[in-house]
């Protein structure tokens, strides 16, 4: 049979591509190469970013309200076909097809939240702010602005970022992750669907030559990265050097703090899901557990195994499954990798998950949840991100010296603390140095109206994702001092700076 053959997707059709570069689409349940994807040349870039910078001057002369309406229609179209999405996401990625539906629904929600631009883009207003002076803001597109996406949400970041981006009147290039295109270039023919110019939501498929082609074009004003951590670095430099505006999320290491008076039942659920779900394919996924006190580490690590030995590592379409296979081969040699170093380094081997294989799907990239316990600090299976199904524990003998962890680990995405304790709560609210924080809540994504970002070198930039942020990124203010004086004609000149007095 021959392979499927993915295209890009600009000015409203899906555009077969002429680099002659394709890229491997893997069924990760199988470890068999599904569809090729195109890698696109500058050329192709190039006629990306010309359609988008047509299509964007149509499409910011709409109204507010009528944008909202498509994206309105959107929801429509997406909620009807979202089963379908689930699946198709899921046989790209890995991820289960409930996990895949989250991952979607987690997606609609910024939609939804960007409906309201109407209410959004309304600007400041003074009036009589001198004799006969008034000044107003308004917040105006960006012109063509571009998205770069990883693997592990296909669905939820590309409309995080793209929601918002085109309520506000842009055109938005969405360079997807070359290892789930599949859903990406669906959204965009459904966004058409549901009435949206063509070239206002354009997608090209590639890699590092098609993102460097995007952030060397003097016609994209601002570019918005989800992904690793070196890459997010390298875009929001590249990027501002070329003197665009960049929000550049990187990568993770979200840490668990468990204080002794925790409901250790409630955690180790919480954890298990937190650390295994989605094979630990996620930024906000837990992976370093702190229990506070040698008998909270000791009970919480029986009632952790005992979860563990409990979970069904399945293909991902098994609605039985707990979790599925990673996105790829290099991925499960890497997560090996890591656990190799922490036994190495000294870590106790709780739970090995290496060497998994799934009866019938031997080629697939599956493996096992591993718990590595007492993992020292300075080993680098603590010190950066695994992004596997690997739970590590370090133990930590007082409140204090678990604060001081996710406190001072280079990454500070996400962080949680169990804890019946409000003040304990409190504290650590308001002291962790970390851009999002859960109080008994392992995974703390933040609502679509909220903002999603992490602090240190889990970000690169100042605005977060999503609410009332994503509409600050996404516009330029502009301020009018206007006066429609009486007589103006009358006045003579003035040499001195104009003050309200
Ligand atoms: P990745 O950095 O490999 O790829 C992300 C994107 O960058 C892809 O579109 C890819 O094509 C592109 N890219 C890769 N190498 C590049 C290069 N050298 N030059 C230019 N572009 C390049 O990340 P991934 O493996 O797809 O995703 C997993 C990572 O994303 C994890 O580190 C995870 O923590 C992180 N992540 C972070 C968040 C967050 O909000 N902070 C959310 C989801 C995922």
């Amino acid at each position: 049979m021959a392979l499927r053959e993915l295209t890009h997707f600009i000015g409203g059709k899906n555009t077969p591509s002429t680099s002659g570069r394709f890229g491997d689409v893997f069924d990760p349940n199988t470890g068999d190469v599904q569809a090729r994807v195109p890698l696109a040349d500058d050329a192709e870039v190039e006629a990306a970013v010309a359609d988008s910078v047509q299509a964007q001057r149509e499409w910011a002369a709409w109204n507010p309200q009528r944008r909202a309406r498509v994206l309105q229609k959107f929801l429509q179209l997406i909620d009807d076909e979202k089963e379908d999405l689930a699946r198709l996401l899921s046989s790209e990625h890995g991820k289960t097809v409930p996990d895949a539906l989250g991952d979607i629904q987690r997606g609609v929600e910024v939609v939804e939240f960007a409906c309201g631009i109407p209410h959004l883009l309304k600007g400041e207003y003074t009036t009589g702010a001198g004799a006969g002076i008034d000044v107003y803001s308004m917040r105006q597109p960006l012109g063509v602005v571009v998205g770069i996406t990883p693997f592990n949400f296909p669905a939820m970041i590309p409309l995080w970022k793209a929601a918002p981006a085109i309520a506000c009147g842009n055109a938005f290039i969405l360079k997807p992750s070359e290892r789930d295109p599949s859903v990406p270039l669906r959204l965009a023919e459904l966004f058409l669907e549901a009435g949206l110019p063509p070239g206002v939501f354009n997608v090209v498929n590639g890699d590092k030559q098609a993102v460097d082609a995007l952030l060397n074009h003097p016609q994209v004003e601002a570019v918005g990265f989800v992904g690793s951590t070196p890459i997010a670095q390298y875009i929001y430099s590249t990027a501002t050097a070329n003197g665009k505006r960049a929000q550049c999320f990187g990568g993770a290491k979200n840490h668990a703090i468990i204080m002794p008076d925790a409901d250790l039942d409630q955690v180790a659920d919480a954890l298990v899901g937190a650390g295994y779900g989605s094979a630990g394919e996620r930024c906000m996924a837990i992976s370093v557990a702190v229990p506070v006190g040698k008998e909270t580490g000791d009970a919480l690590i029986e009632k952790l195994k005992d979860r563990i030995g409990k979970l069904t590592v399945g293909t991902s379409d098994n609605s039985a499954a707990d979790f599925g296979p990673l996105v790829s081969s290099d991925a499960v040699g890497r997560v090996n990798d890591y656990i190799q170093i922490g036994i190495d380094d000294g870590a106790e081997l709780v739970v090995d998950g290496r060497g998994f294989a799934l009866e019938g799907h031997e080629a697939g990239f599956f493996t096992g949840p591993t718990l590595l316990d007492n993992v020292p600090t300075t080993s680098r299976a603590y010190l950066e991100e695994i992004f596997g199904p690997v739970l590590t524990v370090v133990r930590a003998d007082n409140y204090e010296d678990a604060l001081r962890l996710p406190t001072e680990h280079e990454y500070g995405n996400g962080v949680a603390i169990f804890t019946r304790d409000g003040d304990t709560a409190r504290d650590f609210t308001a002291r962790v140095n970390t851009g999002m924080v859960g109080v008994n809540v392992p995974i703390p994504v933040p609502i679509a109206y909220h903002t999603f970002g992490g602090w240190k070198r889990s970000m690169f930039g100042d605005l977060n994702q999503h609410g009332p942020d994503s509409v600050r990124f996404y516009t330029k203010t502009k301020t009018v001092t206007q006066r429609w004086p009486s007589g103006i004609k009358d006045n003579e000149g003035h040499f001195v700076i104009p003050t309200m007095k």
